[in-house]
């Protein structure tokens, strides 16, 4: 597939997103007794669906698509230049 933006060769996209973790806090007493240490322990890593999602070409680094359906019609050359290309039109 080729880059809209920098028209760069692409098979892959970087794709960034925001998700919400859960870990398990607790202190805990370190030896000397004056210093307490923070604990973190993953419980879950993902809580929610990811937000914020971006696909970007992994050589000029421009956003490309807001969305995995877009992404994917991209990446399987559904897509060209951004638009959706009907088949055996
Ligand atoms: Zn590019």
């Amino acid at each position: 597939m080729k880059c809209p933006n920098c028209h760069e060769d692409i098979t892959d996209l970087r794709c960034f997103s925001l998700l919400w973790r859960e870990d398990r806090f607790t202190v805990e007493q370190i030896e000397d007794g004056e210093h307490i240490k923070p604990k973190y322990e993953p419980d879950q890593i993902c809580l929610s669906e990811p937000v914020n999602v971006e696909f970007v070409c992994p050589e000029c680094d421009a956003k490309l698509f807001d969305n995995e359906p877009s992404a994917i019609a991209f990446l399987s050359g559904k897509i060209v230049g951004g638009q959706l290309e009907k088949k055996g039109e």
